[in-house]
């Protein structure tokens, strides 16, 4: 029996690394902060390279509504 694993629930934790040529553990760094959302990079844990980035749209805060 092979317990499952959610993978889709997690965020990215494993990335391509153009330096190490393989795939790292990441670490999520905050790089901006945009109307659109947080630009998070993700480095590499081994060289401290990156390996990519993402912009995540903020969570809505509740109770406020825009009309
Ligand atoms: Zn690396």
């Amino acid at each position: 029996m092979v317990p499952r694993r959610q993978f889709d629930s997690l965020e990215v934790s494993l990335l391509l690394c153009p330096r190490c040529r393989v795939a790292q553990p990441v670490r999520k760094r905050l790089l901006l902060c945009l109307p659109e959302g947080d630009k998070y990079e993700y480095l590499c844990t081994q060289c401290g390279s990156t390996c990519g980035d993402k912009i995540e749209e903020p969570p809505r805060a509740a109770g406020s509504v825009l009309r």
